[in-house]
């Protein structure tokens, strides 16, 4: 098997506290993991990297309507989608690495979704959960977007109308399975424009 060049955890992403100040060195924490790479001499980092991603994803709401109902239920004792490493369900992008997009988007939450979209911090990936948010689902008429895809790149779309909290967890580890596997973020793969 070829084997290319040497990479250290800073070169898959490992530089988050440089994106306000993108001329700053590598810090302390940097330098410090790759040292130890290369004591240790580390050859799954990539593994590595994207099990701690996958392992720790943390969602952001976009509830729209009548979806939104099973998709709050996956916090509950029930559920617990805590068992995931997701405990922080919130409604900051900013602390946030997945959207999950359940109801039908009208054409004036386009620019809304959008802008929350791109207020997330990367890698970040979005679910589709449901038929409207998927594709218009019924409400095939001129206020409603045919599909968040049109907006935002989607990774994974969950079926249903509406899906129950299980067909959305099962989403959730069809991402993980992604994620861990090394599948780039649909933004990635469709363009950063997308
Ligand atoms: S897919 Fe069904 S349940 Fe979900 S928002 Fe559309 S109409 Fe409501």
């Amino acid at each position: 098997m070829a084997v290319g060049p040497k990479k250290r955890l800073a070169d898959y992403g490992l530089n988050s506290e440089r994106l306000l100040w993108p001329t700053k060195g590598p810090g302390v924490f940097e330098t410090e993991l790759g040292e130890l790479e290369d004591k240790l001499m580390l050859s799954t980092v990539q593994k590595a990297v994207a099990w701690a991603q996958g392992s720790s994803i943390w969602p952001d709401t976009f509830g729209l309507a009548c979806c939104a109902i099973e998709m709050m239920s996956i916090v509950s004792s029930r559920y617990d989608i805590a068992r995931f490493g997701m405990e922080k369900f919130s409604s900051s992008p900013r602390q946030a690495d997945l959207l999950i997009v359940s109801g039908r988007v009208a054409h004036k939450m386009a620019a809304p979704l959008r802008q929350v979209y791109d207020q997330m911090l990367e890698p970040k990936w979005v679910i589709a959960m449901g038929a409207c948010a998927s594709s218009g689902g019924m409400f095939n008429n001129y206020t409603i977007l045919q599909g968040v895809d049109k907006i935002v790149p989607v990774d994974i779309h969950v079926p249903g109308c509406p899906p129950r909290p299980e067909a959305l967890m099962e989403g959730i580890v069809r991402l993980h399975e992604k994620v861990l596997a090394g599948v780039p973020p649909a933004y990635q793969i469709r363009g950063a424009a997308s």
